[in-house]
């Protein structure tokens, strides 16, 4: 990628996390960077590397705090809004504490970044806004009724941003992420997501549960299209670009059924035993949506957007990190 935001001074939210780290690693090559995490699911070792670098800084805070988020946000240019408490069956047993993160700190952090005069707020939203909207693939303006508490939060992030960029004046660009995965991601816990989940079921030698039939499909996207995406929401200078939120996705559906064969014949390249493992199946999951798939005409028309990795290229290096890192 070509680094086209230089000499600026970036914060990026939950920038110990999955997504946030792979942000601090491209960012702080040409710019300042800021990292506000509190670890509530992110890890030290993904930004280890970077401390002793001197464009990084991290401040281990929370953004329930408004303070926390007022010094952080000192003398910033940009904000790249990542720290959420992702998953939507958390959001199912602790709707509180994820409406306390999702809502009230996402809350903090946009006025916070409102009173410094921040250049531009972008911020991760998420697909869960479909909700129960069966159309594909789905268009930014159609969206059907939130299915869980943590989509109901995400959809109070865009109503927050919209009102503050029509009232005080703040950009803002909301990037409604679709099943990001790659390096980084935690592979671990009650809350991790499919391929981290699958990847290390195989890597142990167990079978990978799959919810539903495997018949339920994703727009499954590679962190580094997210990455590129962030970027050219910084980038953009067009009036009509900003104020708004784009899909960000790959632009085409797998079923899991699909994501665990390229999975299997991925890993078995590294270890032939895994060739021999079968998948389990069990009920499907409350909240979840049979299938998703994004328009990215938006993304392509108005920023420029072009995504470079499919899910099977994003795969082959996904599962190599994933190979040699928990190995
Ligand atoms: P992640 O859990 O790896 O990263 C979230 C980060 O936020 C973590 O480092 C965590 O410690 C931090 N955080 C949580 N609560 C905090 C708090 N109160 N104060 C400060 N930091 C806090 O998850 P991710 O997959 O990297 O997700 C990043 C963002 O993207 C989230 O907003 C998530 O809702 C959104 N998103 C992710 C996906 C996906 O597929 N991964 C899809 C849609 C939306």
């Amino acid at each position: 990628m070509e680094n086209a935001i230089k000499n600026k001074k970036i914060l990026i939210t939950g920038g110990a996390g999955f997504i946030g780290s792979n942000l601090c690693n491209y960012f702080v090559k040409n710019n300042e960077v800021v990292c506000l995490d509190n670890f509530a699911t992110g890890h030290f070792h993904n930004i280890a590397h970077l401390i002793d670098n001197k464009n990084f800084t991290l401040i281990e805070g929370d953004i329930r705090d408004y303070t926390v988020c007022e010094a952080a946000v000192k003398g910033i240019d940009y904000v790249l809004h990542q720290a959420a408490l992702g998953s939507v069956p958390r959001s199912i047993n602790d709707p509180i504490t994820s409406n306390e993160v999702n809502v009230s700190g996402f809350l903090n952090i946009l006025r916070a970044s409102t009173q410094e005069g921040v250049a531009r707020f972008v911020y991760a939203a998420s697909s869960s806004t479909y909700g129960d909207s069966e159309a594909l693939p789905k268009l930014e303006d159609v969206i059907g009724n939130p299915l869980s508490p943590y989509a109901v939060t995400k959809y109070v992030n865009e109503l927050y941003a919209d009102v503050f960029s029509k009232t005080y004046g703040i950009e803002v660009i909301g990037l409604r992420y679709f099943n990001v995965f790659g390096r980084n991601q935690d592979p671990n816990g009650a809350y991790a997501a499919v391929i981290p989940k699958f990847v290390k079921s195989f890597i142990n030698h167990e079978s990978p549960v799959i919810n539903g039939d495997g018949n339920f499909s994703r727009d499954f996207t590679y962190i580094d299209n997210v990455v590129h995406m962030n970027e050219k929401a910084l980038e953009t200078k067009d009036i009509n670009a900003i104020n708004t939120v784009y899909n960000t996705a790959y632009g085409d559906r797998t079923t899991l059924n699909e994501l665990i064969k390229y999975l299997k014949e991925y890993l078995s390249e590294f270890d032939p035993e895994i060739s021999n493992i079968e998948v389990k199946y069990d009920s499907i999951r409350d909240g979840d949506i049979p299938h998703s798939l994004a328009s990215i005409e938006k993304a392509k028309k108005l920023l420029n957007y072009n995504p470079k990795y499919s899910l099977k290229e994003g795969l082959r290096e996904a599962v190599e990190w994933y190979w040699k890192n928990l190995k």
